[in-house]
């Protein structure tokens, strides 16, 4: 195997890795709406399914915060 093809294949192995993982994390992942604890508005956050605290900045007026 030449140097060439095998970086082909490792930039191949990555980008298909990179895709399953995109998958996973869409399949995994659900959105919560959250209203800051400072401004009062509301953000929407995508969020683990169980996650029960989900770190977020407003963005309306850049507050770090997390849901309840
Ligand atoms: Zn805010």
């Amino acid at each position: 195997m030449s140097k060439q093809a095998m970086r082909e294949e490792t930039e191949r192995l990555v980008r298909e890795a990179l895709e399953r993982k995109t998958v996973a994390i869409k399949q995994g992942k659900t959105r919560i709406e959250a209203k800051c604890g400072k401004c009062g508005a509301p953000n929407r956050l995508a969020a683990e399914k169980n996650a029960v605290r989900v770190k977020f900045t407003c963005k309306e007026c850049g507050q770090a915060q997390q849901s309840l």
